[in-house]
Parts: C-alpha cells; structure tokens; sequence
C-alpha cells in the first residue's frame, strides 16, 4: 500500500477546499475570554413544546425507521405551512422529502440534476456549502457577484451575463447568508423573466424565510411560471432554532422528487423518527415562539447595525437572517488581517468576507444572534479596534 494517500483521495475531493470559517472558530475556540459573532445560528434554545414532543416520541417507543420521504404527517405539516405562509403548494405524498438539515436537501437538489460540466451561476457573496457540493455533484460552480451599491442585490443583467449554454440552473438564497440581503417579489419577478427565457431551473434556499423584518417575505415558487422550475429548500434550523436537530426539507416537481427520493433513500434512508415528531409540532405550536425570536432578532440588527455605522464600518440594513455585512474598507486592513487582528487584539470573532466568496472581500460577517449584553461589548471592542487602525492610517 503507498503512504502517500493523495494517491487514493478522489480528485474532486481533494479539490474542495476546507471551510474559511474553520479556521478563526478553532483560533477563537483556543482563546479566553472570546465574544463570538462568528456562528451561524440561533442564540435561543429549542421552544419547550417542540423538545417535549421530541422526548414524547422516544417515551412512545418510536424508534424504527420512518418512510423514506419523511412521516406523511410531518410532510403534510410542511404541505400546510407551505401554503399557508407563502402560498405555494405542494402534494404532500409526492412532492415532499424531510432531509438531515437544508444541507442535504442542497446535495440531493444538485446531485440530482447535474451532468459532468453543467454550470450552476451561485449569487455571491454566498453561503460556503454551495460551490463545493456543486463540485462534489460533478458541476461547475460560476459565481454572480453582487455589490453593495444595491444592497447585494442580484441583476437580471448579472445573471444574463453569466449564462452560457452549460448553465443549467441557478442558486437563489434570500434572506441571504452573509449579507442578509432580501429579495422582493419585484426583484423575484425580474430574475424570473431571466430564468425562463434561459429555461434555466432554480434551487431557493429559504431557510431564513422566517426570519424578516422589513417586508413580505415572498417564495421563488410563487411567482409566475416558477413553480415548475423551483427546488425549495427550507429547514428547521434557524426560525424555530433548531440547528442541533438536523431537519429540514425540499419541496419540488414531482419528477424531481423522485430522483431525490432515490438518492436520499441510499443515503440517509430517512430523518430521524424522534426528531420528525419535534417537528410536527413546531410547525403545528410555535408561531408566538417563532415571533418572539423574530422580534428580538429585529431589535438587535437595528442596535448592530447603527452602531456600526456610528462607528466608521459602512454598514447595509439587511431585510432577514441574523447577519450584518458591514465594510472594512476604511481600516486599510484585508477582510482576512481585519478577523484575524480583531481576534488577537480585542477577542472578538467575526467571519471574514472573502470566505464567502470574491466579492465578499472588503466585509466581515457579524451574526447578531448573541445576547445584547456581548453585542454592546463586542461592539464597545470593535471601535476601539477600528479607531486604532484609523490612527494608524493617518
Ligand atoms: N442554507 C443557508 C443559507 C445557511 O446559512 C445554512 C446554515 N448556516 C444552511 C443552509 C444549512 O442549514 P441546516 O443544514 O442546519 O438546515
């Protein structure tokens, strides 16, 4: 047997690379005394109603495998809350799989369609997981860059100009993971004209769908001529601050189901049953729960985010999620020296912008969900850093 494993290691695997956010988590984990605006998940504990249900399950006994596509109940929650919050309907029989978080809905959605060398365009700065599954399903992955100029908001005429005849579809996140940026229907409407007229199809990760605060949320789905064209993916884990239980689910075309359903079955065989029961009720008890996180939330982007710009980081408001994406332009400092200085000199982790893509340089990503009493610290360090970077320009 050779030693050197690279010899064994399939190509495109050693191709992706590890997550830039690793990095400064591990940094940061080796640290004292360290405020983390760092992860990517809710600071509340999962409602007690839906961890009831979850114990209930085991209590019952219900600790076999469940269909494959998920519990029919727990699909036809999800059909119900589907249509009731963002009117778009899905048969709950056929056109539903409950996966182990978003994540997997995201690799069975792109294993499913791609061949060898099809282009999937993934709007940037972007969620980290999106180019290396597109990689690992044997796609291209071409980035769309966005510019704050508009709020990092995509154009029509960005993703006209990206498309070429292996584009085969196109990755829509909004809310948006870095930026919080949200779409609205009329920014929908636009992108969905380029869609069609390239007869492209669309992966909608609207996992953030419950967290907003500046308008309607409105589904890809939904709009005109989209439904047929649309793989939604959506999850547990950040509206009702479910990160831990792994769930979430896509939502598509029968026929795309059932290429998913053959991938997941081989897989996963199914979600975990216990967990399938937590979820029934959260979709079934936990809207006050889910607004009194969405409330909190707002209170404290509308804190973060003047407060940033109090202090010279340039920052957008973002309409969901629990990101803010403020510029560091004007320390003079790479995103990458930003993170890394900010750490070890004030203990304070944030994400750089550039792991999220190019055009991501120039940001850092600050998750808000932390308690107001760190935020203000973080906050009360984070001038202090910026100041002495300023003086140091001068
Ligand atoms: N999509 C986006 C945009 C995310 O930010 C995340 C988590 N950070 C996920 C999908 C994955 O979520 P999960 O697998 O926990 O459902």
């Amino acid at each position: 047997m050779k030693t050197d494993y690279a010899h064994y290691i399939s190509k495109t695997a050693q191709e992706v690379q590890p997550s830039g956010i690793r990095k400064f988590f591990d940094l940061a984990a080796s640290m004292e005394g360290v405020i983390s605006l760092g992860v990517g998940e809710p600071d509340f504990i999962t409602p007690w109603n839906i961890r009831e249900a979850a114990i209930l399950s085991l209590e019952q006994g219900f600790t076999s495998y469940t269909a494959n596509p998920g519990l029919l109940e727990l699909r036809q929650e999800i059909s119900n809350y589907l249509e009731s919050r963002f009117s778009v309907q899905y048969d709950a029989k056929n056109q539903i799989i409950v996966t182990i978080g978003a994540s997997q809905a995201i690799d069975i959605a792109f294993r499913s369609i791609l061949n060898p060398g099809d282009e999937v365009l993934i709007v940037e700065p972007a969620f980290v997981a999106y180019a290396p599954l597109v990689s690992l399903a044997g796609g291209k992955p071409i980035p769309v860059s966005t510019s704050p100029v508009n709020g990092f908001k995509v154009t029509p005429e960005q993703i006209e100009n990206a498309i070429t005849e292996k584009t085969k579809a196109i990755l829509l996140c909004s809310p948006n993971n870095p930026t919080g940026t949200m779409l609205t229907k009329e920014d929908l409407v636009e992108i969905a004209k380029v869609i069609q007229k390239h007869d492209l199809l669309a992966v909608s990760d609207e996992i953030y769908a419950e967290l907003t605060y500046d308008g309607t949320f409105t589904s890809l789905a939904a709009i005109e001529g989209m439904y047929q064209r649309t793989i939604l993916l959506n999850g547990f884990s950040k509206g009702f601050a479910m990160t831990g239980w792994r769930l979430g689910y896509v939502a598509a075309p029968k026929e795309l189901i059932e290429v998913m359903l053959k991938i997941h079955q081989y897989t996963i065989m199914c979600a975990p049953h216990m967990m399938q029961h937590g979820a029934i009720e959260a979709l079934r008890n936990s809207y006050h729960d889910v607004e009194t996180m969405r409330r909190s939330y707002r209170r404290r982007r509308n804190y973060v985010v003047q407060t940033l710009n109090q202090i010279g980081l340039d920052c957008h408001t973002p309409g969901g999620a629990f990101y803010v994406f403020p510029s560091i332009r004007s320390t003079g400092l790479s995103s990458e020296q930003f993170a890394e200085e900010l750490l070890i000199q004030e203990k304070v982790a944030v994400v750089p912008g550039n792991v999220f893509g190019e055009s991501g340089e120039g940001y850092v990503r600050c998750s808000y969900a932390t308690s107001m009493e760190q935020l203000q610290e973080a906050l009360k360090r984070m001038q202090r850093f910026v100041e002495s970077k300023k003086l140091a320009l001068r």
